[in-house]
Parts: structure tokens; sequence; C-alpha cells
């Protein structure tokens, strides 16, 4: 049955779980709190969900707990880290904390973070770099099954890929931009399919490359033991998005790229990019702000399509989801809460 449970919760119940995973109890709370910021932000695909994933992670060695980022590099403007397998709400963490000092002291910093387990919704990076003052980029790869086609194909060949923009506005809440590259992310193909449902067209092809409205496709092997793919959003151009993620997330930070057949491990592993940059050091602040806020205000007087309640600004939905998901709870599918109850299980927690 589906469950709605209260942030605070949900929780101290996550945390349980890492904790008997063997986190330390700061670690726990951490990757507990990101996880469940996820659902509230409206992100299922990153929240929970994930959980059953890491504790499976956990049990087969792919994911450590208590690890914490190893510095390779640090030349003045550029750091190049090492998230030695952890968790990515940590160590990603851990990183953006360093890149952000070096980026007020040196007016940017470009931050490579190589091997991070999942890094969860990037837009938490961004988040902490706008609450700064800070811009920041983030281009990020996915090192697990290859999920997504590349455009022109017709199986999967590398990850969800995300992308992640960053920019403070002032007196106003910042504008942060976070997505797939595929069409849609991963985790909401696995929200769907634990929920029974079906999805709308032109998101999925399906293990002999035909297109499909079953998420089920990229969620459990299909009859010849292969999955179907995720499509890339914005055709040509989004798959380019694609790309460019994996060689400057994967390539260029030294994490590593896909290209092999799938594997059957439950770690999934990210390598990110960041560019963080400081409008004062730039010496453009006062004009940046000027015209970031006009842009903004002149985007919203854009009349409300047919349908729609007008223009959003990157980083509103999330916001007014915290809002409502803080007031009415978190709603839980069936299929998620029991994984989520196996995962304890396997941890030896009785539930
Ligand atoms: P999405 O399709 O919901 O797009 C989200 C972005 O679009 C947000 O910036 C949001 O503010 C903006 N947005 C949504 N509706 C809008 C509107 N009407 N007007 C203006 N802006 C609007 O997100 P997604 O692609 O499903 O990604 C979900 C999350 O998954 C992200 O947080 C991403 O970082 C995460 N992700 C992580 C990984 C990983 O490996 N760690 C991989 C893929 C995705």
């Amino acid at each position: 049955m589906q469950k709605n449970i209260q942030a605070s919760a949900l929780r101290a119940h996550c945390a349980r779980i890492l904790v008997a995973a063997g986190s330390s109890a700061q670690e726990a709370d951490k990757v507990a709190s990101n996880l469940v910021m996820a659902n509230l932000s409206g992100h299922d695909s990153h929240g929970v969900g994930m959980l059953p994933r890491y504790v499976d992670a956990v049990l087969e060695g792919g994911l450590t707990p208590n690890a914490q980022v190893k510095t390779v590099l640090d030349a003045g403007a550029l750091l190049s880290l090492n998230g030695q397998h952890g968790y990515g709400q940590v160590v990603g963490e851990q990183a953006m904390l360093l890149g952000m000092a070096r980026a007020k002291e040196q007016g940017s910093c470009i931050l490579a973070l190589a091997e991070s387990h999942h890094l969860g919704r990037i837009g938490h990076f961004a988040e902490m770099a706008v609450a700064q003052g800070l811009v920041s980029l983030h281009f990020v790869n996915v090192l697990t099954r290859p999920v997504v086609a590349p455009w022109g194909g017709a199986d999967g060949r590398y990850g969800t890929n995300p992308c992640c923009i960053g920019v403070p506005l002032k007196d106003a809440p910042p504008f942060v931009l976070d997505f797939a590259t595929s069409r849609v992310a991963q985790g909401k193909m696995r929200v769907a399919h634990n929920q029974g449902k079906s999805v709308p067209p032109g998101l999925l092809i399906d293990e002999h490359g035909q297109p499909t409205t079953d998420p089920g496709v990229v969620v459990v092997p299909q009859a010849n033991g292969f999955f179907g793919a995720l499509m890339p959003f914005g055709e040509h151009k989004g798959y380019g998005l694609a790309v460019a993620c994996e060689l400057l997330g994967g390539a260029l930070t030294g994490g590593g790229t896909w290209h092999h057949p799938a594997v059957n491990t439950r770690a999934v592993y990210n390598s990110m990019l960041t560019i963080l940059i400081d409008p004062g050091k730039l010496g453009t602040q006062s004009s940046m702000e000027t015209e970031a806020l006009a842009f903004v205000e002149w985007l919203r007087k854009s009349p409300p399509a047919d349908g729609e309640h007008g223009v959003l600004i990157a980083g509103e939905p999330e916001r007014r989801a915290r809002v409502e998901r803080e007031r009415e709870g978190i709603d839980i599918d069936a299929s998620t809460w029991e994984e989520i109850v196996g995962a304890a299980g396997k941890v030896g927690l009785a539930n």
C-alpha cells in the first residue's frame, strides 16, 4: 500500500538503515537528508527509492561507507579529487566545499571529481554554490548499465549524464537548471514501473530498438536478457550534450568513460567536472545582478500559453514542491516501500 510519511520521520528511518549498512551517524544523516530532499524537491527518482540500491552496492563492495574525498592535484584554480567510491552525497559536498573556497580566493575553480558513488540530485551542489554568490556549472557522467541510446542508434550506450547550471540572482531565488540528458531520468522509469504505469510515447525503445511505452524495458531484463533504452532529450543536440558530459565528466576528470557491455553490479559511479566562477572577482557583479534580474522579469511578462500558468524559472518547480511536500508529507509507492523494507532486512534491521 502507498505510504505518506513526513520528511523528518523518513530521514530518521533511512539514516537507521544507513548506519546498519556501516555508515557513521554523521554520514547516515547527510545521505538520508540528501535523499529526502530529492523527494521533497519533487524528484522521487533520486530520493529514498535509491536506498535499496545503495545498500546492495555496499554489500557487494562497490560503495565504501565513510570514505573521504582525496586530493589528487592542487594547483591554484585547478583541483583534481577522487571520491574513492564513497557516498556521493558526502564526497560530493566535500569536493564542493574545497572548490567553493578556492573560487572565492582565485575567482574561479575548475574542480574535477572522479570515482564518486552516485551523486544524487546534481542541483544540490549548484544550490550550495549559488548560496555563496557563485555561478556553477556541472557536467556529469554515469558508470552503470548503459541505458541511453545515442541519436541514430538503437541500444543503450551511455548513462543519463546530468548537466546543471546555477546562477545566483540578487534578492531573488536562484536559477538552478538541473536535468538528465535523457528524455527522462532512469529513476523516473523505475518509479513508473513500480506504480504499474505506462509512459508517454517517444521516451523509450525496447530491447529490439522499437518504440515502447512500457517503462519496465529499462528496469528489468527482457525475455532475451537485454534491456531497452531511454531516448536522448533534444534529438541530436541533447545527444551532443550527453556526449560532452561523458567527455568532460568522465574523460577529463580521470573518472573514465563507458565503452563496454553491461555489467551486473549494483554500484553507480559518477564523475563530475564543476566550473565555479565568482562574479565579483570577474568584475561583472553589479552588471550581472542588474541584467540577470531584468531578463528574468522580462521572461515573466510573457502571457501564459493556452492551458499553462505562465513562465517559470528553473529551480522554481523544486522550491514549490518543497513547500508542498514539507506540509503534506511524501508519498512512497508500495513497491518502493517494500524495497526499502527489504534493504533494512539485508542489514539486519527488523521493521
Ligand atoms: P526534469 O526533467 O524534471 O527537469 C528539471 C529541471 O527543469 C529543473 O532545473 C527544473 O527547475 C526545470 N523545470 C522543470 N519544469 C520547468 C518549467 N515549467 N519551467 C522552467 N523550468 C522547469 O529533471 P530530470 O531530467 O528528470 O532530472 C531529475 C534529477 O535527476 C536531477 O536532479 C538530476 O541531477 C538527477 N540526475 C542524476 C543523475 C546521477 O547519476 N546522479 C543522473 C541523471 C539525473
